[in-house]
């Protein structure tokens, strides 16, 4: 059983131009046959990574004769009836008419999931039947605008959102989750030319370096903890630890460029990457307030997340943001640790001071996590560690190829690259062509005439959409037609 959608709603709204977008012209797999009346236009959706099937009842208007509001009853009916999800459209130009309002009503009597569209919301004379729309009943209206494909990604997160609920109910039911649940699986069989594309050699920088299998054989997560001296991080190592070894034997770090520690945490091994000996190095070296770009490399060397321990006094001064670049630079997965919670004074101010200098000096990674602890109290210690396992999985990410095309194909119909002296530039496939941290590459007609901005755009897109936050993410233009 396949995910259906039913789109809804009176004549002129825009249904059936929603119903083309969602199709897509590339899919084009409207079911027009012969002998099928007309109001049996169905098609196989796409959007984003979700698929689905879609009916669009505009047919019907003309497939039955009678009053207006008899058809539209039998439109509610048959879409109450076939769907697992009605999308109601009412016209945000025009506003609320009362034959919405009938419609609305016939719907909540179902059992149906209902989301409501306000179509034509492009430009602000759509704003006044957007408030409106609110009057039927039926919960938030997505603005959106068929025409111009605006509204997408909210529409994606209600229709994932009611997937992803029936999935549920369904795997609730069977004790087996195949079936439907798998129905709506991520599909990875995108098109033919997409396997050409992907059979051409010299357009991954690299193959992906590891199968699921490797990634389970995958050693311990290890972990660097980085700052500059005295901001506590001897005492936190210590902390996570539970010993002292580390820090006893004034040789332990001081041989090697760095120590290193495993143990488990929730089933996870990792392991603790000590610099400690450049630590105590500067620290007997009159405990000069400088971590030097050549310790976070080596620190680097040896660690896949790197957690950037701050004091609440000097949050992310010049110094830590150098390391912070260094991290995400080197593609490493970082968080930010702000210690000395126990005796921070104004909390809100340190916060606020800490978003504001992410925001305008580490913009290009956006969603870094931060957590506060206490190392000498050991609160929030877990917090911490839960925070590295979970942007340690995100630095693992990877995507199917087939939701990243959609999500190409759909961004380039609204946003289209801009065509430098008339030249246009064509964006073809995307594909994620390592992970750890994300690497994608697109194929690109003209890569070296497509302004930075524009990728700048679509990382920030693919980061938003597939949710990829706080982790490099790298993606490369790959010169094919
Ligand atoms: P249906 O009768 O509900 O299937 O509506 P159509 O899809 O045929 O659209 C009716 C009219 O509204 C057509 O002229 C469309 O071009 C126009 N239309 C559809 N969506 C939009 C939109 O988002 N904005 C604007 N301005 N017009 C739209
Ligand atoms: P390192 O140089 O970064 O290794 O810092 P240390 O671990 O040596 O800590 C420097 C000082 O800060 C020591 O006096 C610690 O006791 C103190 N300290 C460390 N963590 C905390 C904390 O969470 N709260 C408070 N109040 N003091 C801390």
């Amino acid at each position: 059983m396949t995910f259906t959608v039913a789109i809804v709603g009176r004549p002129n709204v825009g249904k059936s131009t929603l119903f083309n977008r969602l199709v897509g012209k590339r899919l084009a797999l409207v079911d027009d046959q012969p002998g099928v009346t007309r109001d049996r236009r169905e098609g196989d959706a796409y959007l984003f990574d979700c698929r689905f099937r879609i009916i669009d009842t505009a047919g019907l208007e003309e497939a039955f004769d009678g009053s207006l509001e008899a058809r539209m009853r039998q439109q509610t009916e048959r879409a109450v009836e076939e769907a697992d999800l009605v999308l109601m459209l009412i016209d945000a130009r025009v506003g609320v008419m009362p034959i919405d309002e009938h419609f609305a009503k016939h719907l909540r009597r179902g059992k149906t999931p209902i989301a409501l569209m306000a179509n034509k919301c492009e430009g602000k004379v759509g704003d006044e039947g957007l408030m409106d729309a609110y009057r039927l009943g039926l919960g938030e209206p997505i603005p959106f605008s068929a025409e111009h494909g605006l509204g997408s990604s909210d529409l994606y997160d209600v229709i994932s959102e009611h997937m992803k609920r029936a999935a549920e109910k369904i795997a609730e039911k069977e004790t087996t989750t195949k079936g439907f649940a798998k129905s709506i699986e991520i599909e990875d069989d995108f098109e033919n030319s997409e396997d050409e594309f992907l059979e051409d050699d010299d357009f991954f920088e690299d193959d992906f370096e590891e199968t699921e299998e490797d990634v389970k054989k995958r050693g311990p997560l290890q972990l660097a903890i980085v700052g500059r001296p005295n901001v506590g991080k001897s005492t936190l190592i210590n902390k996570l630890i539970n010993e002292d070894r580390l820090l006893t034997g004034p040789e332990a770090g001081i041989t090697r460029d760095a120590i290193s520690v495993e143990w488990e945490y929730e089933g996870h091994a990792l392991k603790l990457v000590d610099t400690a000996g450049l630590r105590r190095r500067s620290k007997i070296e009159d405990k000069v307030e400088k971590l030097s770009a050549s310790d976070t490399i080596r620190a680097l060397k040896y660690a896949q997340v790197v957690a950037l321990v701050l004091d609440p006094d000097g949050i992310l001064d010049k110094q830590d943001l150098t390391i912070a670049r260094h991290v995400i630079d080197e593609g490493r997965a970082l968080i930010i640790v702000i210690n000395k919670w126990d005796i921070c004074t104004d909390k809100d101010a340190v916060m606020q001071r800490l978003k504001d200098r992410l925001l305008t000096s580490l913009p290009q990674v956006k969603g870094i996590p931060v957590v506060t602890i206490s190392a000498l109290k050991g609160h929030k210690l877990n917090k911490m560690l839960d925070t590295v396992l979970e942007v340690y999985r995100i630095w693992n990410i990877r995507l199917p190829t087939a939701g990243l095309n959609r999500w190409l194909a759909e961004l380039l119909e609204r946003h289209p690259p801009p065509a430098p002296g008339g030249r246009r530039i064509k964006l073809k496939y995307i594909t994620q062509a390592r992970a750890r941290p994300p690497t994608f590459a697109i194929s690109c007609s003209l890569p070296e005439d497509l302004p930075a901005s524009y990728t700048r755009f679509l990382e920030n897109n693919l980061r938003q959409t597939f949710d990829i936050p706080g982790v490099p993410l790298r993606m490369h233009m790959k010169k094919g037609d």
